[in-house]
């Protein structure tokens, strides 16, 4: 069966395509620069903004995995960067669905990436479930309307899952790569108040989520993806410190010097939620990675 993935060139696409291709599946990507076809890989090209699509990507797909859009956490979220962040992802499934629409195309199921940021901020006690309504704050409401993107997809009547994901800890990317230049040298602190909850995921775990989505076909709608064992920002700093090595010594760093210097995007590091796994775990879905110790030295060994 082939998987077209968006976005298969990025951070999770990359380890997602290794995990199809050891599973017996064949990947196309779908990306807006030219790569060369190997072996179980095709790429096709798409422009979002200019909305033009290979539509032989879609004919021959049996899935699609839509992990496309801007990266939320590199640039200042300017009005333009917000456009972007947004229109590369509500954009980006409407073009899928036109296309699938237009071909009269079926598909054993649509898996589209979101985040816990739906959420928004809950710094209580409160455990989200897939039924906690969205926030109306800017990635709140990005997701909601990413997710709600794929309800035309659905009423296509193909099996649609959105996988709502925490911060996703893989070696040498995402909030690692960030975080490991810091810790390694000594300098990683506790940012804000710390007690604002991390919810994360490790990206192998991740990535077998995204299977199961593909496999089960019990698996329908929301589901968050991310572990719930409360880890604030000073849990999470404090583990990160001590895998290499160290306790936190430097002072915590003030939410107003973040403010200041990352604007509304620092409500990425500075605000969170926790969010519960019951709905993927009834699944059958059994997390490899539960401990976050354990976790970090394992990306930061492989
Ligand atoms: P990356 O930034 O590593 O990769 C995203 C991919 O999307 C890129 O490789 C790129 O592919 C494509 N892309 C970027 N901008 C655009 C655009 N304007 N139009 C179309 N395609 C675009 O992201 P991750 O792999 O980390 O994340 C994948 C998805 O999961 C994202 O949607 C992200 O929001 C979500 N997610 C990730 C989390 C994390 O911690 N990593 C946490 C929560 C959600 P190409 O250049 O080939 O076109």
């Amino acid at each position: 069966k082939n998987v077209v993935l968006t976005g298969g060139t990025g951070f999770i696409g990359k380890k997602m395509t290794q995990l199809l291709l050891e599973n017996g599946f064949s990947v196309s990507i779908l990306s807006r620069s030219v790569n060369t076809n190997s072996d179980g890989i095709s790429y096709f090209q798409w422009d979002v903004d200019a909305g033009t699509i290979d539509e032989q990507a879609i004919l021959n797909a049996d899935y699609v995995i839509h992990l496309a859009g801007e990266n939320i956490g590199a640039k200042r979220w300017t009005t333009a960067r917000k456009k972007a962040i947004l229109d590369s992802r509500e954009k980006s499934t409407q073009l899928l669905y036109t296309c699938l629409q237009k071909n009269n195309k079926q598909l054993d199921a649509f898996i589209s990436a979101s985040g816990v940021g739906i959420y928004g901020v809950i710094n209580d006690e409160l455990v989200c479930t897939e039924t906690t309504p969205a926030a109306s704050d800017f990635l709140g409401s990005v997701c909601q309307k990413w997710e709600s993107a794929t309800a035309p997809i659905h009423n296509l009547g193909i099996r649609t899952v959105q996988i709502r994901t925490g911060l996703v800890l893989g070696k040498g990317e995402g909030v690692l790569k960030q975080l490991v230049p810091l810790f390694k040298y000594k300098l990683g602190s506790v940012i804000g108040s710390g007690k604002q909850y991390m919810p994360w995921i490790h990206i192998d775990d991740l990535c077998r989520i995204y299977l199961a989505a593909i496999t089960n076909s019990q698996i329908q709608g929301p589901y968050n993806a991310a572990v719930n064992d409360g880890t604030t920002n000073a849990i999470f700093s404090a583990t990160l410190a001590k895998v290499f090595g160290y306790r936190i010594w430097l002072p915590k760093v003030p939410a107003f010097v973040l403010q200041l210097v990352l604007g509304e995007m620092s409500q990425l590091v500075l605000q969170g939620r926790r969010v519960a796994t019951d709905k993927i775990e009834e699944t059958g879905f059994q997390f490899q990675f539960t401990d976050l110790e354990k976790a970090l030295r394992h990306c930061l060994s492989h």
